[in-house]
């Protein structure tokens, strides 16, 4: 078990709706040295793989794309959400649906900071059905910028947005990949990895 998994067992609380809350490490107080962890760990992931910048969408992808982009010593972007977003010139617009609001957001960058010869590593905190990385993925796009892989803290296995992204041929690093959770038992399964020791057990959480 890696030490994220180790980790979302001890603090993690699966809540009804297939939701996992990790507020007092990722998503509300931030455990430095787990972002630290994390961002160690998709360096050596994407080893060799070109990265002149980081991305993320706010807010919980921004602590991890921070210590992400001190390692490689890039510029960090974090994309912003708004309900309204104007389409102007001077703006890439995208937009997603969120998971957790259950709330369609627009999702836009302001042009100077995305450009067409960027090499892009996208990061976050969840992937579930992929809006959030889709949108990402968009913008850069619209830039004319490349993707050049797609970290992911935590990747709900159970949706469809790590498999539909990897059938696109995006190459994706999830650091825990959560096969199936049950909110009643507080029991969570990881998908078997090569660095793993406790594969396809069922572990209790608490
Ligand atoms: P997606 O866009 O892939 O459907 O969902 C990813 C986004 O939804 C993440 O950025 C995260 O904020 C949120 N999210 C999805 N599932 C969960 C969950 O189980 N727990 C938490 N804390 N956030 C989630």
């Amino acid at each position: 078990m890696n030490f994220l998994e180790e980790k979302i067992l001890r603090d993690g609380v699966i809540k009804e709706g297939n939701i996992l809350k990790v507020d007092s490490f990722l998503n509300h107080q931030i455990d430095i040295d787990i972002m630290r962890q994390m961002a160690y760990e998709f360096k050596r992931r994407f080893h060799g793989v070109e990265v002149n910048k980081v991305l993320t969408i706010e807010a919980s992808g921004i602590a991890i794309a921070t210590l992400l982009g001190h390692l490689y010593d890039v510029p960090v972007v974090f994309a912003k959400k708004s309900e309204t977003a104007n389409c102007t010139d001077d703006k890439y617009i995208s937009q997603a649906y969120s998971f957790t609001h259950k709330k369609m957001n627009n999702v836009f960058i302001s042009k100077p900071y995305l450009s067409a010869t960027d090499k892009i590593l996208i990061v976050d905190d969840f992937l579930a059905d992929g809006q959030a990385a889709h949108s990402l993925i968009d913008l850069v796009r619209q830039a004319g910028g490349e993707v050049a892989g797609i970290g992911i803290a935590i990747e709900k296995g159970q949706q469809q947005g790590g498999s539909r992204l990897r059938a696109e041929g995006y190459r994706v690093e999830s650091l825990a990949i959560i096969e199936s959770m049950d909110w009643q038992t507080q029991t969570v399964r990881f998908r078997n990895q090569p660095e793993m020791s406790l594969e396809g057990a069922n572990l209790t959480i608490g």
